[in-house]
């Protein structure tokens, strides 16, 4: 056989190093960390998004204002997702090329009454938030983000412990010298949710009862005026202390809290900002709650996002159905690469590798595909077409064997929409881990991704 016959029969994936220079993938990461040492919820993922767009000449979404080529909007839904619109110089009946990620990220919430002391220290209560695995919460700093509602109506935002110069918190593990019954249980319950719990404080004050979580409080009511009653009305959040890293002698790889999915995220906002004409309508959504179930008013089977693109739509005098049915979606989260170190739970010759590029995932879902949408032969060829064709680095991927389990994405949600959709991200390894590890060729590619998904 030939060698030319062989290379046309055989399939073999890029690497994402032979797409784009060194250079351009270190710089990139730079503003990636960034992005992400401020980031560490989804409220400020968003307030970053808003004002990076801003900064881009975006202008807060207004439904009595007619849209027209050219015109950048943005939409803020309750200051935990957002939608930025850039309008196309096509029709925009045509449809619209459309990135949705994810900006919420598996942590420890507090529970409404979190405070207590027993043992000589005060605790908060917290009740976990996406899927973790519970062992890897403890013995390591950890930080406090979050907003609180003051009986005034005051908003006070929170964030506290990420820097080194500021105190941190932290949940305790039991020593190995005495874990003989922990050691023995199944790792899934060796932690029990009820046991997360965060040590807050240690100094008593002059007090008979409580005299450390009252000092807790008084330590509170001073910096922030806030008292135990008002932990009802907070969202407060205890994530990983720790900043984005690089990773390996050659600076390779980023670890980093939540990449699950702001590495989707931060690339898709970078790519749509450097069109100011584009062809087609084209359209980022950041949205909450995806890893709880993608519900509520801020998850992405709230109307809020179908409402916005039929504002869309009425304000530039498009059909509705017809622009949905046009449309076309990337449901840009992240997918599980290739872990040697665990090959026994993936199909190597079905996984993603790192430094392969994007993934392209045709289905998800767990046991027979359940709740996965499944994109269409077409839509596969579509968007494979379109990476092939601007140089993008893409492999496809299952998240692990048949029946090992597996995961969902917001493509299903998008789907009700009746616009096609198909899952493509950054492959990560350790996924809903404290401290994410993803390459920074793939998150290159991811953004060269969603640009080249932006001329389709
Ligand atoms: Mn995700
Ligand atoms: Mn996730």
């Amino acid at each position: 056989m030939t060698e030319e016959l062989k290379n046309k029969l055989l399939y073999k994936a890029k690497n994402a190093y032979d797409t784009a220079s060194a250079e351009e993938i270190n710089a990139f990461a730079c503003g990636y960390k960034n992005f992400m040492d401020s980031s560490k919820t989804e409220r400020e993922a968003v307030a970053f998004a808003k004002k990076a767009a801003e900064e881009k000449g975006f202008k807060p979404f207004d439904r009595t204002v007619t849209l027209k080529a050219g015109d950048k909007v943005y939409y803020v839904n309750r200051d935990k997702s957002i939608v930025l619109a850039v309008i196309g110089s096509e029709a925009v009946e045509n449809g619209a090329n459309i990135v949705v990620a994810h900006v919420d990220s598996p942590r420890l919430d507090l529970k409404q009454r979190p405070l207590y002391e027993d043992g000589g220290l005060a605790y908060f209560k917290t009740h976990y938030y996406g899927g973790i695995k519970k062992y890897q919460w403890t013995a390591m700093p950890l930080a406090l983000h979050g907003t609180v509602i003051k009986a005034d109506g005051e908003k006070i935002n929170i964030s506290l412990g990420d820097s080194a110069d500021e105190a941190a918190f932290y949940i305790s593990d039991l020593m190995p010298h005495i874990a003989k019954d922990q050691i023995d249980k199944p790792l899934g319950s060796a932690i029990s949710g009820e046991g997360l719990n965060i040590i807050v404080g240690s100094v008593p004050c002059n007090e008979e009862s409580n005299p450390i979580k009252l000092a807790v409080l008084q330590a509170l009511y001073e910096k922030y005026g806030i008292t135990e009653k008002d932990f009802i009305t907070a969202e407060l959040s205890a994530v990983p202390a720790d900043n984005a890293r690089d990773i390996g002698f050659d600076r390779g790889m980023i670890a980093a809290y939540g990449h699950d999915d702001r590495i989707c995220a931060y690339p898709s906002m970078c790519a749509l900002f450097e069109d100011d004409m584009p062809k087609r309508t084209c359209i980022c959504i950041f949205a909450d709650k995806e890893e709880i179930g993608s519900y509520g008013v801020t998850g992405m089977s709230s109307a809020a996002y179908k409402n916005f693109l039929l504002d869309i739509c009425v304000l530039s005098g498009a059909n509705f159905s017809a622009f949905c049915e046009n449309s076309v979606c990337l449901s840009a989260d992240v997918g599980g690469a290739y872990d040697a170190c665990y090959g026994d739970a993936y199909d190597a010759k079905n996984s993603a590798y790192v430094n392969k590029g994007v993934v392209v995932t045709k289905y998800t879902g767990a046991r027979g595909k359940s709740g996965s949408s499944d994109a269409s032969a077409e839509l596969v060829a579509k968007i494979t077409g379109v990476l092939d064709r601007e140089g993008v680095a893409w492999q496809t991927g299952e998240y692990g064997k048949v029946d090992q389990g597996g995961a969902g994405t917001v493509a299903t949600e998008i789907a009700l929409l009746n616009i096609d959709v198909i899952d493509v991200g950054v492959p990560i390894l350790s996924m809903h881990s404290p401290y994410e590890l993803a390459s920074k060729a793939d998150i290159f590619a991811m953004y060269k991704a969603a640009k080249a998904f932006f001329t389709l």
